[in-house]
């Protein structure tokens, strides 16, 4: 079940090596242009102000993922919502980082920019199932619906069917893994960010969950306190040391493994760092 780990530093994006040269040439216009008053590089944001355009913001983008880093996974449930995903996605463009979130399939249909853009900043969209009606329970007809309703919604907004799948309230049978094609995704940090509502304690939940490395948060980003608690959390768990990851990139990188379907991946795999697996 478990390969062996690959421990070595893997470039995300094959744009940086040419955004990287493009930068240095534009760096090197505009020292000349500045003269020798200021011979300080442009920061990124100058250059972008100035018209100095892509090459910069791709460099901004591309991320770097180092497998001997600690790493963490900041999951967010039920949306996209019109009024808060914006937000969060706002923060993580801010902070260079990436979640991922569980999208229900129904908000898809509505939203369907959001997770074209969630998308695009690298973030990584699972679903949630369409409805959010919990799986034990329903007829196999039932589910093939609702797998037939996310790939229409999911195919319009990201053009793709998502690779993973966290199940309404993380409940799931061995009989309903094994009629889906996607890899079962729970969470081993829970910040209860939707019964309480309340910033603060969300924040102190992950704040005081100790070694985060390899961990998965669970947040909702349908309410208003979810996203101004990432708006704490993201920069701090930077400050950290984290680096925050997709869960595809956390089974990859911080686990080295290839995630299998008709398995569960949740609290006892991540909490045991991956030895102990329920299926
Ligand atoms: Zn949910």
């Amino acid at each position: 079940m478990h390969a062996v780990k690959t421990k070595k530093r893997i470039n995300l994006s094959a744009v940086t090596t040419a955004a990287l040269f493009v930068l240095l040439i534009l760096a090197g216009l505009f020292s000349g242009r500045a003269g020798k008053e200021n011979t300080d590089r442009p920061r990124q944001d100058e250059l972008s102000a100035d018209g100095g355009g892509e090459a910069a913001a791709e460099e901004t983008k591309a991320r770097v993922i180092d497998p001997d880093k600690p790493m963490v996974a900041l999951t967010f449930d039920d949306g996209p919502c019109g009024e808060y995903s914006p937000l969060i996605l706002d923060c993580l463009e801010k902070n260079n980082a990436v979640a991922t979130f569980f999208e229900i399939g129904c908000n898809v249909a509505k939203y369907p920019e959001i997770d074209k853009r969630a998308a695009e900043l690298g973030c990584e969209i699972g679903s949630h199932s369409y409805y959010h009606n919990v799986l034990p329970g329903q007829s196999q007809e039932d589910i093939a619906e609702d797998q037939r309703l996310c790939k229409e919604v999911f195919e319009n907004a990201i053009g793709t069917d998502p690779v993973l799948i966290r199940p309404p309230q993380g409940s799931v049978v061995k009989s309903i893994l094994n009629q889906y094609e996607q890899i079962f995704v729970g969470w081993s940090v829970d910040t209860e960010d939707w019964l309480y509502q309340n910033v603060d304690r969300t924040v102190n939940k992950v704040q005081q969950a100790g070694n985060l490395d390899g961990q998965v948060i669970l947040m909702h980003s349908i309410y208003q306190e979810s996203a101004q608690a990432a708006e704490i959390l993201v920069p701090w768990l930077i400050e950290q040391g984290y680096q925050l990851v997709t869960v595809s990139e956390l089974f990859y990188y911080h686990y080295g493994i290839t995630p299998e379907k008709h398995y569960y991946y949740a609290y006892d795999y991540f909490i045991s760092d991956g030895a102990l697996m329920l299926s």
